[in-house]
C-alpha cells in the first residue's frame, strides 16, 4: 500500500509543504484540503496592491490547477475537514467522506481577532481574499475609514486607503506602532511617515462602540467613518487539534521535525508553537516567511528528509512607498544602534542583548543591512556597535563581523 499523506489547509505553508514532498521525492499520495472555494493564494497583496489597484488585479494564485495534478497532488477546494481520528488514522470531511492517512499535516493556520464591543457586528477584518474585495469596494476617494489597531495590518490598510484617496484614522490603545515588533526609535518614525501622509494617528486610545456610521473611542470622542476595519491580531484554528487530544499550548505544539503528540501527525506555520534549537525554547511566528518555510521543511520530514527546522524569523512590510524588513526580535534588547540617520533612508537599527549579540535588525529601504543581519543573527558572536553604525563598512562586511 502506498503512504497517504493528507495536508489540511491550503495556504502558505499547506501549498509549500505539498510540492516540498514531492520535490523531495515523496512517491505516495498527497491530498491538500482547503476550505476556500480560491485556489491557493498569497495573502501579502490583499492588504496592498489588492486594495491600491484601481482595477481589481488577478488573484495571486501560488499555482495554476493544472499544476497540482502535474505535480500529482489532489487539491480539494471549498471543504472542511470537521474530525480527526488520530487512532483511526482517519479524517472526516464536511462532505460526509472519511479518508485515511498515513502522515497528516496540520496547516490550519488562523483567523482575524474579532472585536468584542457593543455595535462590532459594523467592523471589517482582513484575512481572506474574500475580505480584500469587501474592503476594496469601500475605499472610495473621500471615504472615512477608521483601523482599529496599528499593527502591520492596520497600517497598511491605511496606508492603501490614502493611496486611494480616503481620509483614515488608526485607533490604538499602546503607545506606538507595529508594537510587537519595532523599537520606539524606529515606530516613531513609521508614525511621522503616517502623518505626513495624512494618517490621523491615536495612540493610548481604545474603541468603546461602533455604529454604521462612526467609532466611540475611549476618550469619549466619535470618529464618523464610511467603514471600520480591524487589524487586532490573529487567532489560531487549534480547534480541530485541541478535540483530537493533540497538545496545544497557543499553538500546535511540535518538536523541530514539525511532529505534534500524536504519531503521524505534523503542524506546520501559524497554527504551530514549534521548538526552535537555536532559542531553546517554544516560539510561535506569524509571518509570511516563516509559513513558507516551516510548511517546506515539514513536508522534507513527512518525505524523509529529517533536517530540524531553524530558520532566522524575518518580515517585512510596505506602507506608503517604504519598504521596512526585519530579521530576528526585538525582545530582550539591551542597545540599539542606528546606521545611517533615523527619517534618511536608507538607514536601520540593530538591536543587541546584553552580552553584546545582535538579536534583531530592522531596514528601512536597507535590504543589504539586513541581509547581512540575518547572517549575523545565525553566528551569534558578539558584534562591535561602532563597526554597525559605520556606513563606510559595507553591509557584505558587516555579515563578517564578529568573526
Ligand atoms: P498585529 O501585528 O498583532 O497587530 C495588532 C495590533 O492591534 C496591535 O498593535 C495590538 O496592540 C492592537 N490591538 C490588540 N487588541 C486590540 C483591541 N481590542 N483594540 C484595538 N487594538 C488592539 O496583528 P495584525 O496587524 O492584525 O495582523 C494579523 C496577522 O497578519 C499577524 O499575524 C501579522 O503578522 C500578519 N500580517 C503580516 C503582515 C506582514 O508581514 N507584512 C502584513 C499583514 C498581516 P497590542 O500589541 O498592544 O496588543
Amino acid at each position: 500500500m502506498p503512504e497517504t499523506t493528507l495536508i489540511i489547509g491550503a495556504g502558505q505553508a499547506g501549498s509549500h509543504a505539498a510540492l516540498a514532498m514531492r520535490d523531495a521525492g515523496y512517491s505516495g499520495t498527497i491530498t491538500l484540503i482547503g476550505d476556500e472555494s480560491e485556489l491557493p493564494y498569497e495573502r501579502p497583496p490583499l492588504s496592498k496592491h489588492m486594495l491600491t489597484a484601481a482595477d481589481e488585479p488577478q488573484v495571486p494564485h501560488f499555482h495554476a490547477a493544472a499544476r497540482y495534478d502535474e505535480r500529482g497532488i489532489a487539491l480539494l477546494r471549498g471543504t472542511k475537514a470537521i474530525a480527526i481520528d488520530p487512532a483511526g488514522r482517519t479524517v472526516s470531511l464536511n462532505n460526509g467522506e472519511v479518508l485515511p492517512y498515513t502522515n497528516l499535516l496540520l496547516t490550519t493556520g488562523g483567523r482575524a481577532r474579532r472585536l468584542s464591543v457593543p455595535g462590532s457586528e459594523h467592523v471589517l477584518y482582513l484575512r481572506t481574499l474574500e475580505d480584500a474585495r469587501r474592503l476594496r469596494s469601500k475605499f472610495r476617494p473621500g471615504a472615512r475609514i477608521v483601523c482599529i489597531g496599528a499593527g502591520v495590518i492596520g497600517l497598511e490598510i491605511a496606508s492603501s486607503a490614502v493611496a486611494r484617496g480616503c481620509i483614515v484614522t488608526v485607533i490604538e490603545p499602546g503607545p506606538q506602532a507595529m508594537g510587537r515588533s519595532l523599537a520606539p526609535e524606529i515606530a516613531s518614525w513609521l508614525a511621522a511617515r503616517h502623518r505626513e501622509n495624512g494618517v490621523t494617528l491615536r495612540f493610548g486610545i481604545g474603541v468603546s462602540e461602533v455604529t454604521a456610521e462612526a467609532v466611540l473611542c475611549t476618550d469619549g470622542a466619535w470618529v464618523e467613518a464610511d467603514a471600520v476595519i480591524a487589524g487586532i491580531g490573529m487567532e489560531r484554528n487549534t480547534e480541530l487539534a485541541e478535540a483530537s487530544g493533540l497538545e496545544v499550548e497557543g499553538g500546535i505544539v511540535v518538536d523541530e521535525f514539525g511532529r505534534t503528540s500524536a504519531p503521524g501527525i505534523y503542524a506546520a506555520g501559524d497554527v504551530a508553537a514549534f521548538w526552535m534549537p537555536r532559542l531553546g525554547r517554544r516560539i510561535l511566528l506569524e509571518t509570511w516567511r516563516h509559513a513558507q518555510d516551516h510548511g517546506a521543511a515539514i513536508g522534507r520530514v513527512i518525505a524523509g528528509q529529517v533536517t530540524p527546522y531553524d530558520e532566522t524569523p524575518w518580515f517585512w512590510t510596505d506602507q506608503h512607498g517604504v519598504n521596512l524588513q526585519m530579521a530576528g526580535t526585538v525582545e530582550g534588547v539591551a542597545s540599539t544602534v542606528i546606521r545611517g540617520a533615523v527619517g534618511v533612508t536608507p538607514f536601520s537599527a540593530w538591536h543587541l542583548n546584553a552580552a553584546g549579540q545582535l538579536i534583531g535588525v530592522v531596514g528601512i529601504d536597507a535590504p543589504r543591512d539586513v541581509r547581512a543581519g540575518q547572517t549575523l543573527l545565525r553566528t551569534r558572536r558578539p558584534v562591535d556597535p561602532a563597526l554597525l553604525a559605520d556606513t563606510s563598512v559595507s553591509a557584505q562586511l558587516l555579515s563578517r563581523a564578529g568573526s
